[in-house]
């Protein structure tokens, strides 16, 4: 059995599909434009890409999308007054701050310092709060795309077995809490569970499997149970190429779903970002 392809880049396309038709509805009511302002402090290639794909598909979709390049030496505290100025701007609905960060800057206070309510990346503790109770309105960006990606197989998830490889704040620990929200069963592995060299007999028992740890053919294809939804988050250039985290060849094999690197969760985050933009400015303007 050779897997279906949950290609992000489709599912992308339809979800914004219904964000233009939406944002162009929106600003017919409103008479405003959704507005996203991005701060990045001093230069940094990396964050120069996902930049350049926000500006262009916020764009694309009618959303206002600003960059404040700030000077690389700014201190805490005036980068926080930054942000809080943009929180009293009625013009902007959402804020997202590029990391990283110069060093001494504690990236968790800045982030904390967003309007709950303008929180594009939803990372804001009170959203989070929100993601634990099951009624976020503003969740983590990538956390919601391999949300998505699973639901697009369009496979009954309540009852399920689903593994999480990697428990970081922006995608396994919340993304454990929307599953765990659609009843499925969920086991979080991490670092410890590899040191006690358990992860195989737990990525064997998954239906579900989501792997975002960041370190190429992590899980091996031969794990992967038969008939799985496999969703890889993780980005790693080997030999000059992207791969992701699980060995795509030998799983495909064995899945019934997996999501291809590149071309998967990528083009879902960007999505997310701005589909939280939306559901920002809904909420500021009360519809
Ligand atoms: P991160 O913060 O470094 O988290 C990695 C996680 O993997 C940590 O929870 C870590 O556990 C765990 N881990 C490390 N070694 C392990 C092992 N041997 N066995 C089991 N777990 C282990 O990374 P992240 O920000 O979540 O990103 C993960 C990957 O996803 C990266 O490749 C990143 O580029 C990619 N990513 C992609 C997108 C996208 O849109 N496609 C978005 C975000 C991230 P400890 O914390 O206990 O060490």
């Amino acid at each position: 059995m050779s897997a279906k392809l949950l290609e992000g880049k489709t599912i992308a396309g339809k979800i914004k599909e219904g964000l233009k038709k939406e944002i162009e509805s929106l600003k017919q009511k409103t008479g405003k434009t959704p507005k996203l302002v991005s701060i990045q402090v001093g230069e940094n290639a990396a964050s120069a890409v996902y930049i350049k794909s926000q500006k262009k598909n916020a764009e694309n979709l009618g959303i206002e999308y600003e960059l404040k390049t700030l000077d690389a030496g700014m201190t805490e505290d005036a980068l926080i007054g930054e942000i809080q100025k943009l929180n009293q701007d009625k013009s902007v609905s959402g804020i997202i701050v590029q990391l990283p960060l110069p060093k001494g800057v504690d990236h968790k206070l800045v982030m904390s310092s967003i309007a709950p309510g303008k929180d594009a990346e939803g990372m804001h503790p009170e959203n989070l709060g929100h993601v634990l109770l099951g009624d976020a309105k503003l969740a983590p960006c990538t956390a919601q795309a391999a949300m998505e990606l699973i639901e697009s197989s369009g496979v009954k998830l309540y009852g399920k077995e689903a593994v999480i490889v990697g428990h970081s704040e922006i995608v396994g620990k919340p993304l454990s809490l929307l599953l765990l929200n659609k009843f499925v069963t969920t086991t979080v592995c991490h670092i410890a569970t590899g040191e006690r060299g358990v992860l195989p007999e737990h990525v064997k028992k998954a239906e579900i499997l989501v792997v975002a740890v960041g370190k190429a053919g992590i899980v091996k294809g031969d794990w992967v149970k038969e008939g799985a939804i496999v969703i890889d988050v993780g980005i790693n250039r080997v030999d000059g190429k992207l791969v992701g985290d699980v060995e795509f060849e030998k799983a495909k094999e064995k899945a019934e779903f997996i999501t291809p690197v590149p071309g998967g969760v990528g083009p879902l985050t960007v999505t997310m970002l701005l589909r939280n933009v939306v559901s920002a400015f809904k909420l500021q303007n009360k519809i």
